[in-house]
């Protein structure tokens, strides 16, 4: 999954609804009509699965009929009612955008993306071109006569737009400045999803490794290289890549902010990492001047420079041959690309056909020029209504997490008044950035895919870098307004809702707050409670990483987040089958998000509370036969149907922060009395307990 830094907590982990074809895949011509998009509904009645009883499985008897009635289309391998759906029609609603400014530009802006989307478009360059995209890497990997060479060599690759390295560079936040800028390095340089593909024994993951290995082959031998050779260089690169694999931190263990800090002068990097030459390569880059920068994972490093003392010269020429190929599979003919997709997509995550290309080009455009296809996205898609609507709404929510900090039974007064600190000091970014950023240098060329590609990615590396040793931006976004996802950033401690994700079902004018607050209000306290789970807390007010917390409350913390750890452990994702093994949720792992589902479905509660006294109603009447109560944790659990191959849920549970969407349901109410009484459940039933676990 596409994240390198982890630093924001998203609201899910977007990767298979992003790429679900491939980065540039080449779609059959066939499925390319675009299609006007469906209409979510905020509640829906025929959803509901009405044999089911929701207080043994409640998102069963939510979802049931949904999932029943919507299986995953063939070029998907996740098809979630409202991620899914509203994306898509957002989408759609992008690429009416770029296939008019494509035919007939109005503006400066509208020629740059509708000529960058018809560049993506124009399918039979692709096929002119070959292998044209990688063979200048490729000359310079072959020039290659020592390893002391490979630093600028990675700097060229880098100032091409093709960053094929085996970790990244960038600049962000100090965790315990975050007024300041620095440079940090990363860990990378793995094909497949996560350290475990590679590391754990079991048969499942032995046979997934088999198959890789032939498909390095196979990419290997359509490039021209005969059996022997193309055997031989994936033996090298599966080598190297296990090697990169074993002195990885795990994504665990990456969740914990002190597990990924570690401040390295200048000169205690050279002697940590004696055969790689850093200044050379930050030289090459042309980042600006730093004495001192985060080694995020100094284990991953040390190795790395063992690593390339020991192997073979040919071995690492293999290693930055097949990261060329494979990172640029999307983009050379049809034979790679189904090769690719067979592989990665089809063996690893069970989809069947590949995205149309009409869908690939609008999100690669939205993905490289976001915000000035934004601009008039937002203009057409989002009024202002909208946003004065949803700040009241997350004025309420603030108010219900103030509430409820003051009333936990386990804080003390001195913990409680630095939380309710942090709270008051959360920025909520809605909609949209005030200013937007400037793409005029980058150069877009009608007829030119991989230079646009490459000219984009530069820009998007330089604008990154220029940020060391500036002030911080803080009206800076990390979404383009078209996406359908929110996020929490710990150093900034700011809250950020796209206009995408502002629209049915999460968010809706016309319909009653019951089931609004189930949507959109949990979302809201969702991202605030980030802010607090066992990652946030660690930072306070200001974005520092500080304990803020007693050591005696620090400890009644942890106990909590304990009970949600053991609880989600027990979460099975997909059932055991022949030689493969039933799949769990990783309660460490997923600590995070789940603590964040539980403070949100609970302060989002408290907030309609408020609301409906307001509004002189109650929490009893009933609309369509169903109380407010009950519509509000039906809104909730709507939002999370959600059907997905066994595949996805399988390779998700290792590398998702976010629980499997059916525990993200199911899991969060049963921690929640008021959802029992709501459906009159008896204590002791599933979604009942005698014993639940709450942190906020
Ligand atoms: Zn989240």
């Amino acid at each position: 999954m596409p994240f390198s830094r982890l630093t924001s907590t998203f609201l899910f982990s977007a990767g298979f609804l992003l790429s679900a074809g491939a980065g540039f895949a080449q779609a059959p011509a066939a499925a390319s009509r675009p299609e006007p998009p469906v209409a979510v509904k905020s509640f829906d009645i025929a959803a509901i699965d009405k044999t089911a009883d929701p207080c043994t499985d409640f998102y069963q008897y939510a979802c049931g009929n949904w999932l029943k009635n919507n299986p995953i289309p063939s070029e998907e391998v996740v098809w979630a009612r409202s991620f899914s759906l509203v994306y898509e029609r957002n989408r759609y609603l992008l690429w009416q955008e770029l296939d008019a400014a494509a035919k007939d530009p109005k503006s400066p802006l509208q020629k740059q993306f509708g000529d960058y989307y018809a560049a993506c478009m124009d399918l039979d360059t692709v096929e002119k071109n070959g292998l044209s995209p990688i063979k200048p890497a490729w000359t310079d990997i072959a020039s290659l006569s020592a390893s002391s060479q490979l630093p600028a060599m990675l700097s060229r690759l880098d100032n091409d737009g093709t960053p094929y390295g085996f970790f990244s560079l960038s600049v962000g936040q100090d965790q315990k400045d975050s007024s300041k800028q620095i440079a940090e390095v990363w860990q990378g340089g793995l094909s497949l999803p996560d350290r475990d593909y590679y590391i754990d024994p079991s048969k499942h993951f032995e046979e997934i490794r088999g198959q890789y290995i032939e498909h390095i082959k196979k990419m290997f031998t359509l490039a021209g290289d005969t059996p022997e050779q193309a055997a031989k260089e994936a033996f090298a690169v599966m080598e190297i890549e296990t090697a990169m694999a074993k002195a990885s931190t795990s994504r665990t263990d990456l969740r914990q902010p002190e597990n990924r800090y570690h401040i390295y002068t200048l000169a205690d990097l050279a002697k940590l990492t004696p055969a790689f030459d850093w200044s050379t390569y930050f030289t090459g880059v042309g980042i600006g001047h730093f004495d001192s920068l985060n080694v995020a994972t100094p284990e991953f490093f040390k190795s790395m420079s063992g690593l390339i003392q020991d192997k073979p010269l040919d071995s690492w020429k293999s290693y930055l041959r097949w990261h060329a190929l494979h990172d640029q599979a999307g983009n050379l003919p049809k034979a790679f690309f189904d090769e690719d997709f067979n592989f990665f997509h089809k063996v690893l995550n069970g989809a069947k056909d590949p995205e149309a290309r009409w869908k690939i080009c609008s999100s690669a455009t939205d993905d490289a020029l976001g915000e000035a296809v934004g601009q008039d996205w937002v203009k057409q898609n989002f009024p202002p209504a909208a946003k004065d609507s949803m700040d009241k709404l997350v004025a309420a929510l603030e108010k219900s997490l103030g509430d409820d900090i003051k009333t936990l039974p386990w804080m003390s007064d001195a913990t409680k008044q630095e939380a309710e600190t942090k709270l008051a000091m959360i920025r909520n970014k809605i909609g949209y950035p005030e200013k937007w950023r400037d793409y005029s240098s980058v150069k877009v060329d009608r007829t030119d895919l991989i230079g646009n590609l490459h000219h984009s990615a530069v820009y998007q590396r330089n604008y990154n870098y220029a940020k060391l040793g500036k002030p911080v931006d803080e009206k800076e976004w990390d979404m383009t307004p078209p996406t359908v996802n929110a996020d929490y950033n710990p150093s900034m401690n700011d809250i950020n809702f796209p206009a995408g994700i502002l629209q049915p079902p999460f968010f809706d004018f016309t319909i009653d707050p019951a089931v609004n607050f189930g949507g959109i209000g949990v979302v809201i306290g969702h991202e605030m409670t980030h802010g607090f789970d066992d990652e946030g807390s660690k930072y306070d007010g200001k974005g520092n990483l500080r304990e803020w917390q007693t050591p005696t409350d620090r400890k009644a913390f942890t106990e909590r987040t304990d009970c949600e750890v053991a609880e989600y452990n027990s979460f099975e994702v997909a059932p055991a089958h022949g030689d493969t093994p039933a799949q769990k949720l990783n309660g460490k792992l997923t600590l995070g998000e789940n603590t964040a589902d539980n403070g949100g479905l609970r302060i989002a509660w408290m907030a309609l509370q408020d609301t409906l006294a307001g509004q002189n109603k109650s929490i009893t009447d009933k609309i369509d036969g169903y109380s407010e109560a009950q519509r509000y944790f039906l809104g909730f659990a709507q939002v999370w149907c959600t059907n997905e191959t066994e595949q996805t849920a399988r390779e998700w549970a290792l590398v998702d922060p976010h629980s499997q969407d059916r525990w993200r349901v199911n899991g969060t109410v049963q921690n929640f009395d008021e959802f029992g009484k709501a459906f009159g459940c008896k204590q002791g039933q599933p979604m009942y307990p005698v014993k639940s676990c709450r942190v906020w």
